[in-house]
């Protein structure tokens, strides 16, 4: 019989939700996530991969680092690929000895999921009918149907870790929200393959074509993206059509990509979104329900947590001394970090793609500027510091 009364109702059972619901329960605050989709489907969506070592950090301190540690791929640099030739950016060197953590974003779901069931944690999956209320009394709730039966669901606050396309943030009264948008007139065509990664590190590559990236999630799996229309039709790219578009951008002297069987593929729209602020009355959002960001700098995953990591500290003072000043200052804390990224991942995307209204001069201008990137040692530190990940600020 699911819960009539909770502490924190969050809604989403993404890295937000589950994080959250479970720094929730380390600091002895009750919750109850609801998510519409099942769990097998939550844990198989191939997304993230790439974790910044303030995720990993936290993701261990919580007690769901163990399979991370072991299957996790750390990484201490990526390449810059221009003009046929490749450029390191050494993290480790530039930034004092930190890296990032290829693991997928699946996998660090599986492994939310376990712990919040292994400590009596309350995740429903397919639930329907998500609606939130009341969320400017201090009574909010959220109701729901589940196996055909009408629920509601009492809280003190609701965490709207809902994803872009969720329910909180369009319940939030017009005029309260201020959105930023930026959609960008191309997409990425995405494929994990059956293909040892041919590369130790990533390889964001900036090509006539197009850009292109080589990643992996496991030692013997791939995962590579062109760039492509916004509107690609997927039906029009054989894999033999994927692998010889990869294989021209990504070619460099001396260097052979490796090919296997295609396992998924998919494309993907890119878009830089924001809401200020991320919070009405009782309702809080965080992850994607609040920003989106292109995946250039391989950050929306690691916003998520970030966001969640303010909001359990607000709502810990508040049980325990009745303190709201962190609450009330949710958006401002976390929004002053996600500029910066957003500053970043706008950045990495306009350097590394052809725009199709692009002009001769533009395009040369990018060579300019990623030949500064791999030759300048300030520029390089710009980019690695914020790709391993820019510090908490909580003033
Ligand atoms: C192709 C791709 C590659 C990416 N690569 C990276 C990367 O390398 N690094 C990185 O950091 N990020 C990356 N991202 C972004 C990252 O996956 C997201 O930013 C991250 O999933 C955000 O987590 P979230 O919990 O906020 O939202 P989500 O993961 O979207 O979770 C929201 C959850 O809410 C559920 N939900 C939605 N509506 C309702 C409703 N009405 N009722 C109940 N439940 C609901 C959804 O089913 C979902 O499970 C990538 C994204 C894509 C698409």
């Amino acid at each position: 019989m699911p819960n009539v009364r909770t502490q924190v109702g969050i809604v989403g059972a993404g890295p937000a939700g589950l994080v959250l619901s479970h720094l929730l329960y380390l600091r002895g605050i009750d919750s109850v996530v609801l998510e519409n989709r099942s769990r097998q489907y939550v844990e198989e969506r191939v997304r993230a991969g790439v974790l910044e070592q303030g995720t990993v950090d936290l993701l261990a301190e919580m007690g769901v680092g163990e399979r991370m540690k072991k299957e996790g791929l750390v990484h201490y640099g990526i390449e810059l690929r221009f003009l046929g030739r490749g450029h390191p950016i050494d993290f480790r060197e530039l930034t004092g000895g930190k890296g990032i953590t290829i693991y997928a974003q699946a996998e660090v779901l599986k492994d939310l999921n376990d712990a919040r069931i292994a400590t009596g944690g309350q995740v429903f999956f397919e639930v329907e009918d998500v609606s939130v209320h009341d969320f400017n009394t201090v009574q909010p709730k959220i109701s729901y149907r589940k196996d055909g039966h009408a629920y509601e669901l009492a809280c003190d606050f609701i965490a709207g870790c809902d994803g872009f396309h969720g329910t909180c943030r369009p319940s939030i009264p017009h005029g309260v929200l201020t959105e930023y948008e930026r959609v960008y007139p191309f997409g990425w065509l995405g494929i994990l393959a059956e293909a040892p990664p041919s590369s130790e590190e990533l390889v964001y590559c900036y090509h006539d074509h197009g850009f292109a990236l080589l990643s992996m999630r496991t030692p013997q799996i791939g995962r590579l993206y062109l760039q492509c229309k916004p509107d690609e039709d997927i039906a029009e790219w054989s894999d033999d059509r994927i692998w010889h578009e990869l294989q021209v951008r990504l070619a460099s002297t001396g260097w052979k990509l490796a090919e296997g069987p295609v396992l998924q593929k998919g494309v993907t729209g890119m878009r830089s979104f924001l809401v200020d602020p991320m919070q009405y009355g009782r309702l809080f959002l965080a992850g994607d329900s609040a920003h989106i960001v292109p995946p250039t700098g391989a950050k929306g995953l690691n916003l998520a947590v970030a966001d969640v990591q303010v909001l359990a500290r607000g709502f810990d003072k508040f049980y325990k001394t009745g303190d709201h000043t962190l609450l009330d200052r949710y958006s401002q804390i976390c929004l002053r970090r996600i500029w910066k990224v957003q500053r970043f991942s706008w950045w990495m995307t306009s350097m590394l793609h052809r725009f199709p209204d692009g002009t001769p001069f533009d395009q040369r201008r990018q060579i300019a500027e990623l030949d500064y990137v791999t030759s300048s040692r300030a520029a390089a530190t710009s980019l690695a510091e914020n790709y391993i990940g820019l510090p908490m600020e909580w003033d």
